[in-house]
């Protein structure tokens, strides 16, 4: 009996581990990418932005944002800090071709690349002539407005809350909805405006817990639906093997009352 409770514990904790892994390696691999990235050797021109946050700020975007701009089925204009067009990196960014697990390679030159962060290094090394350099176009600069440092998990959030930060943040947040989403641009506009503020904007604040992008996004509902179907997936079998294990707790346990009552009968004086 002892056994089989084992078996059952560690069955569940193999469950478990496998379900953690599946739902946890896309943020694994990016914190990996992260805390690679620290350790390579510095190399300087003059592009001073951070391809890091600005793929934060992108991925932001593309998850909280977007969703909602294409159920407007609204354009948002390349005078809009937010376009694709205004991100130093995405030309590059969208020459990624990600093969395997660990086969990168670069979309210019065809050369190949055991992780993300060599990739990087290699736009940073050799094309960083197609980096188009202007001060306006570098979507990092926007994370303090788009939450960068919640996403990325980053040790801000622990310390203290600025007032001035958390209101210099509101202030471009704003102007971000203003430009991109102009009144003037009719209803989808608009509604998309009051969206952006409750999505972005509202959180720049140091009183009360901070909890941003209350409307949702893309992740969250796809990594919801996968982590439920895997959940009901890998429940279903072990549902199984324990109920094949009680009902064969079951027999056995009549077998051994039958064989007790049988012994009993016999030993009984008549
Ligand atoms: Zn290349």
């Amino acid at each position: 009996m002892e056994r089989r409770a084992k078996a059952i514990t560690s069955i569940l904790f193999l469950e478990f581990l496998l379900l953690h892994n599946a739902v946890s390696q896309q943020t694994f691999e990016e914190s990996a990418a992260a805390s690679t990235l620290k350790q390579e050797p510095h190399h300087t021109h003059e592009v001073h932005c951070s391809r890091e946050r600005s793929r934060a700020a992108w991925q932001i975007i593309e998850d909280y944002l977007m969703p909602f701009v294409e159920e407007e089925g609204y354009q948002i204009s390349t005078k809009c800090r937010l376009h694709p067009d205004n991100d130093l990196f995405r030309d590059q960014e969208q020459h990624k071709i990600h093969l395997d697990v660990n086969e990168w390679r670069c979309g210019y030159c065809k050369k190949s690349f055991r992780a993300e962060t060599f990739l990087d290094q290699h736009f940073d090394n050799r094309h960083y002539n197609l980096l188009n350099v202007n001060q306006t176009k570098c979507l990092a600069d926007l994370c303090g407005a788009l939450h960068c440092d919640f996403v990325m998990g980053s040790k801000l959030l622990k310390t203290k809350c600025n007032p001035a930060a958390a209101m210099r943040n509101r202030h471009l947040c704003e102007s971000l909805a203003d430009s991109c989403f102009p009144a003037s641009q009719g209803p989808s506009a608009s509604r998309l405006h009051e969206l952006f503020l409750h999505q972005f904007c509202d959180d720049h604040t140091c009183s009360g817990k901070r909890k941003p992008f209350p409307k949702g996004g893309k992740k969250q509902i796809n990594l919801l639906y996968m982590a439920t179907s895997i959940l009901i997936l890998m429940l279903l079998p072990l549902f199984y093997l324990l109920y094949y294990l009680y009902q064969r707790d079951m027999k056995t346990g009549t077998q051994v009352l039958r064989r007790v009552s049988q012994v009993g009968r016999k030993a009984k004086p008549s």
